[in-house]
């Protein structure tokens, strides 16, 4: 021990002060001198300094690098979602890193930001409309040639659902009808009314029939059954049959296959649901066949009828016709056995067609003809299975 830092009793002597004080001073000041020391760190090989001590955090603003992840992007490129995609990526030395971590003089700062992520691509095969050619004339259809759809195999984004790319798998092939008359041994033909049930026409209609004791086909539309339930119910009860003329009216021959199904087993039910039975026969908007048309009318047990004789009542529901033209059209050209007429008991004014009914079932009948349902036709005809 050194004597001079020996304790008087007096307390410290001015040596012991001095070397106490120097020594306090040299501490405070090392460690002064260690927070001003720098130290060099790279990010991405750019040279940085920092502080001792320093985190990875420090080094990136120091660099003015920010972590970026990619965004979540559409097959086109387009963002969906900003910062959605791959997260960026950051190493120390080569090493996972985070940003907390403390950074020594020399060490390497490699930051990858992040990439996109493109949304998940599916591929489906989707159909085209199938070309569609009918031959012929006649109230009854047959298929000659199914031919096939054209397939399409396309490529799109599963959130967007874009197609980015798309290319023909199957070239597609016609389908062609055949319209036809079946050959009937005896005078018969079937009188056709399409959309109603209308609640003027229709029963007015009922009436003509009835005193003429005349049963005919009511190509029914699914709304209109739902809005005169009663009306429907009383052309069954009266022994006409029941056709089924699709549930809005509104298709095209572009509709798609599920849109007709849906319309004409809709309407099905309906009818079934007042009836007790479903709809056997089927007949289109406007006459207007297509491929979807004839594969719904299939798939939902149904048999196409059109009609080989148009009365053209809807030309007087439009002004420009009378009930005397109606009649003449028939009278004009005499109807072939198992003919099948086209009239209107709904779809607007149908006074003619009602005035015209009277004058055709009692000319008809003068030259030779006897009416009939399409079942009992098709029983005339031995189609029954
Ligand atoms: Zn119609």
């Amino acid at each position: 021990m050194h004597r001079a830092c020996v304790p008087a009793s007096t307390g410290l002597s001015r040596g012991c002060v001095f070397v106490l004080l120097a020594a306090v001073i040299a501490n405070v000041v090392s460690l002064g001198a260690l927070a001003f020391v720098h130290i060099t760190v790279y990010v991405n090989d750019r040279e940085v300094h920092l502080p001792f001590g320093a985190r990875v955090a420090q080094a990136l603003a120091a660099a003015g690098v920010e972590l970026a992840a990619g965004d979540l992007i559409d097959a086109d490129g387009a963002v969906l979602e900003v910062g959605s995609g791959n997260p960026a990526q950051l190493t120390l030395n080569g090493a996972r890193c985070d940003t907390t971590d403390r950074v020594a003089p020399g060490d390497r700062i490699e930051v990858t930001q992040g990439v996109p992520i493109i949304e998940s691509i599916v591929v489906e095969t989707v159909e085209t409309a199938q070309p569609f050619e009918v031959v012929g004339s006649g109230s009854f259809v047959k298929v000659r040639s199914p031919g096939a759809p054209g397939k399409v195999t396309v490529k799109k984004g599963l959130i967007t659902g874009k197609v980015f790319e798309s290319a023909k798998s199957q070239e597609p092939s016609a389908m062609v009808i055949a319209r036809f008359q079946y050959a009937v041994a005896k005078k018969l033909v079937v009188l056709s009314f399409d959309d109603g049930p209308h609640p003027v026409y229709t029963p007015q209609i009922l009436e003509v029939l009835r005193d003429e004791g005349v049963h005919a086909v009511f190509f029914v539309v699914g709304a209109q059954v739902a809005s005169y339930p009663g009306i429907l119910k009383r052309i069954y009860a009266e022994g006409h049959e029941i056709g089924n003329h699709t549930y809005s009216h509104t298709l095209t021959e572009s509709a798609p296959e599920s849109d007709v199904l849906r319309e004409i087993n809709d309407t099905s039910e309906l009818v079934e649901k007042l009836t007790g039975g479903p709809t056997r026969w089927v007949r289109p908007v406007g006459g207007a066949l297509s491929a979807s048309f004839v594969h719904a009318a299939e798939a939902s047990g149904h048999t196409v009828v059109l009609w080989n004789v148009d009365t053209q009542d809807w030309r007087a529901a439009r002004g420009s016709g009378r009930s005397d033209e109606i009649r003449l059209i028939v009278a004009d050209a005499p109807p072939a056995s198992g003919s099948v007429i086209l009239m209107h008991d709904g779809g607007g004014y149908r006074g003619a067609t009602v005035q015209a009914l009277k004058a055709i079932i009692p000319y008809l009948r003068e030259q030779g003809y006897e009416f009939c349902t399409l079942s009992e036709l098709w029983h005339f005809l031995g189609l029954d299975t």
